[in-house]
């Protein structure tokens, strides 16, 4: 199960924070490390910080963009440095690890790391279904990255424990976050061709509605009915990929 765990660093720029972040992984037992354009990777100072957990480095993947490196998962969890004002709605790093070890029984799940300077931008916490924010000193909340993917590697690992006696989670056959972008996409355009947005007017209109579709995890079968739906406002037009 801790298998369908992927752990998603973004566009990392020290070398050293992704080997950190490989020792911690392989700690907890976790194996999945994606990369999505690390500036500087392979490394010499990624393999020494990984100190014996050169294998996961060697397994990583290597991606273009998120969305390629989230294909495939059925739950995304972002992580934020600060408590968020937008809608994303946050969770504890122990409810976080709860639901990822509960989704990863039935399928692929992501964590998602943001860069050393910056974070997640919103486009890229718009592809989260929640966010998970370690609570810390509120005037220095920071973490450095290596040590954010160990404290949530632990509670994942914690809860992969209890995990095998009791799976709270009801089996459903949710959508992929590329059927939830494809999605997004359809609902920006439909609104658009029927005059209710303007997309370059209604960026926070637009980021609510997305917030409430991540929120409310739809499965294949209700994108597939919004999908119908929003093709039949937009007069039969199709935008299926
Ligand atoms: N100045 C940035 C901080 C980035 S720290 C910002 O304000 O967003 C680099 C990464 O480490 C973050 O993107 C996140 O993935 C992780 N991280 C650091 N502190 C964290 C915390 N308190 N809770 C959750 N993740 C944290």
């Amino acid at each position: 199960m801790l298998n369908n765990i992927r752990i998603v660093l973004v566009d990392t720029s020290h070398p050293g924070n992704i080997g950190a972040a490989a020792r911690a992984m392989k700690n907890m037992c976790l194996s999945q490390m994606h990369l999505v354009t690390p500036h500087h990777y392979p490394s010499e100072e990624a393999t020494s910080r990984a100190s014996g957990a050169d294998d996961l480095l060697a397994n990583a993947i290597v991606h273009n963009s998120l969305d390629e490196a989230l294909t495939g998962c059925r739950l995304v969890v972002g992580t934020s440095a600060r408590p968020r004002t937008i809608s994303w709605p946050v969770l504890s790093p122990r409810n976080a690890a709860t639901k990822l070890t509960d989704e990863a029984a039935l399928g692929e799940v992501a964590l998602v790391f943001g860069r050393e300077k910056s974070g997640l931008s919103n486009s890229e916490l718009d592809r989260c279904n929640f966010l998970v924010h370690i609570p810390t000193n509120e005037a220095y909340s920071s973490l450095n990255l290596g040590a954010a993917v160990q404290v949530l590697s632990y509670e994942i690992y914690l809860a992969s424990m209890l995990e095998l006696n009791s799976p709270s989670e009801i089996p459903r056959d949710l959508a992929t976050a590329e059927m939830m972008q494809g999605f997004h996409e359809h609902l920006t355009q439909a609104l658009d061709d029927v005059g209710f947005t303007d997309p370059r007017q209604s960026e926070r209109l637009l980021r609510r509605l997305r917030s409430l579709f991540q929120r409310a995890r739809p499965d294949k079968d209700e994108i597939n009915i919004l999908r119908g739906i929003l093709s039949a406002m937009q007069g039969g037009k199709s935008m299926r990929r």
